[in-house]
């Protein structure tokens, strides 16, 4: 399937550690196992939280690790920019798209809403709750008077009855409950895209056939759904892969400490080894064994996509830093 397009999308806001690797990893294995093309691209909307050192670092592990792509940000190709901050005009054409078919309306409430939206939610409840829909019932009059006071968010008006539907590769099919998680924020009101508009904006621009991400943005994939069809646009395949979870049980993340790529690398250990980790870790190796990541293309394509979230020991951590099992 050569006409596969696949992606990563890293946020620049920390380093990239193990848990951001392997998912790197299996994005790219979907797609290089197949042929097809993979792109990387920079998810820096959150102009506060990005920084571009985390973006250079990003792209320096990922080719630390042995992955590669044919188009990204220091790749050039015919479907970038491959950075968020520089595609605005994009967002700015879709959001007019989708307020000439009045599916935009302002909202004034004041939540902690601005905080959240335009990184990808960890779990749909890092948005908040469902948006009762306060601000979609007010009047014209009552919109202007609002203004006067306020510079308003925009959302996307999910009809009350809507269920959306998807069958997602790695966690089978999916259903939302009506409303589908209510009306979502795709501009707040600072002017900042949302992650829920950047990410569908891209992936139907790019040409991205298959998105593999955490399970963590599982949820958010019904309300990127249900803006392709809006804007009338082809969604791709999902894939959301169960996440590596640290010793505690918790989704592995920086807490956990000494996890950062660049950590493992200063401590000696080999991006062979480090793969090794990773593929083991996703069930495509029995044990943790030097490999390069095209060294998986059997493996991937015989046993698939890993289906259930894995534990990672404290012993495993040692190793991953150069210790000794
Ligand atoms: N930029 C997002 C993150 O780093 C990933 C977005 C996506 O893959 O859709 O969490």
């Amino acid at each position: 399937m050569a006409d596969m397009t696949g992606r990563f999308a890293p946020t620049p806001s920390g380093l990239m550690h193990l848990g951001n690797a392997r998912t790197a990893l299996l994005a790219w294995l979907q797609i290089r196992s197949r042929g097809g093309s993979f792109l990387l691209r920079m998810e820096d909307i959150d102009g506060p939280r990005s920084r571009a050192e985390y973006a250079e670092a990003a792209l320096r592990d990922l080719r630390w690790l042995g992955l590669d792509w044919d188009e990204g940000p220091d790749v050039s190709g015919n479907r970038g920019p491959y950075t968020q901050s520089e595609r605005l005009s994009c967002y700015e054409e879709a959001l007019r798209r989708l307020e000439s078919r009045d599916l935009l309306y302002p909202c004034y409430c004041s939540r902690a809403e601005l905080a959240a939206v335009a990184s990808a939610p960890h779990g749909l409840s890092s948005e908040g709750p469902a948006y009762p829909g306060t601000c979609r019932r007010l009047s014209a009059e009552e919109r202007a008077e609002r203004a006067l006071v306020k510079q308003p968010s925009l959302r996307f008006a999910v009809p009350e009855d809507e269920i959306v539907t998807f069958q997602d590769d790695c966690a089978g099919l999916q259903t939302t409950a009506p409303g589908a998680g209510g009306d979502f924020v795709v501009r707040r009101a600072d002017g900042i895209f949302s992650y829920q508009l950047a990410v569908t904006v891209d992936d139907a621009l790019m040409g991205v056939t298959d998105v593999l991400r955490g399970s963590d943005l599982l949820d958010s994939t019904p309300r990127q759904l249900l803006l392709f069809e809006a804007l009338g646009w082809q969604p791709p395949r999902y894939a959301h892969v169960p996440l590596l979870m640290g010793p505690d049980g918790k989704r592995l993340a920086k807490r956990h400490g000494g996890i950062s790529l660049a950590a493992i690398r200063e401590s000696g250990v080999t991006p062979q080894q480090a793969v090794g980790l990773l593929a083991n870790w996703s069930g495509l190796l029995d044990r943790p064994e030097p490999v390069k990541p095209e060294e998986l293309f059997e493996a991937y394509r015989e046993r698939g996509l890993p289906r259930e979230p894995v534990v990672v020991l404290e012993e495993e951590l040692a190793v991953s830093l150069g210790g000794k099992p």
